[in-house]
This record gives structure tokens, sequence and C-alpha cells, in this order.
């Protein structure tokens, strides 16, 4: 499949990972938009979150469980913030979930 982030999950597409298990890959993102600012995305393809199923409900908690532990690990315990945009308003460009992680820096609400 023509899928960057499967391509990374896969190990064909060099990326700086911070975790890997079974499941979930994690990974600094290329284009950081604060100190700190990684992706975890499932091994598995689910092309948007509303593609998701009624079986993926435990796979979104695992990437929603490691994305904080790493959020920690990072550093970020005075906060963070975990994004994740759907379809074409929504500012999604790579066609494979992924939950951004963004920390070290003050957050603003709302976003533009
Ligand atoms: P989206 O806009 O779909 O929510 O986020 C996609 C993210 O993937 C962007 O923040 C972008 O910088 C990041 N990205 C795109 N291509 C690559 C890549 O080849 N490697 C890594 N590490 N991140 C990427
Ligand atoms: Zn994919």
């Amino acid at each position: 499949m023509d899928c960057l982030f499967c391509k990374i999950a896969a190990g064909e597409i060099p990326a700086r990972k911070l975790y890997e298990d079974d499941q979930v890959v994690a990974f600094h993102d290329i284009a950081p938009q604060a100190p700190v600012h990684f992706l975890v995305i499932p091994k598995k393809h689910v092309r948007t979150l509303t593609d998701l199923t009624e079986d993926d409900k435990a796979l979104v908690g695992h990437i929603a469980y490691t994305a904080q532990r790493l959020a920690m690990a990072q550093g970020c315990d005075e906060g963070f913030r975990v994004v994740m945009n759907c379809n074409e308003q929504g500012g999604q460009t790579v066609y494979h979930i992924h939950m951004h992680v963004l920390g070290q820096r003050q957050m603003h609400w709302p976003p533009g």
C-alpha cells in the first residue's frame, strides 16, 4: 500500500522512532511545531478517524495511553496537547491516523 506512515511503521522509510510495540509506533514529527512534537500511529492502516470500527476502540485507547507515557518521558509534566486531525477541514494531510503530541511550550486555545 502506498502509505507514508505504513512505510515508516514497516521501517521502509526512516524516522526518529521513540517507541514501538506490536500495535503502535511513535516517532518525531519531521516539521516540529513545538520543542516536543511526536506522532503516535497504529501499525494497522486506518485512513482517518471516521474509518474506525468497533474493533479499533481498544487500539485508540492504546494510542492515547502511549502518547501520555511518552509525553511524560519527554519531560512534559507541566502539560501537553494531543491533536488528531480528521479529513480535509480538520487539516489532515497524511491519511493514516496519527495522534500528535506537542509540548514544552505554552499552548493556546482556540487553534486557527
Ligand atoms: P496531519 O496534518 O495529517 O495531521 O499531520 C501529518 C504530520 O506528519 C505533519 O505534522 C507532518 O509534519 C508530518 N510528516 C509528514 N511527512 C513526514 C515524514 O516523512 N516523516 C515524519 N517524521 N513526519 C512527517
Ligand atoms: Zn497506512
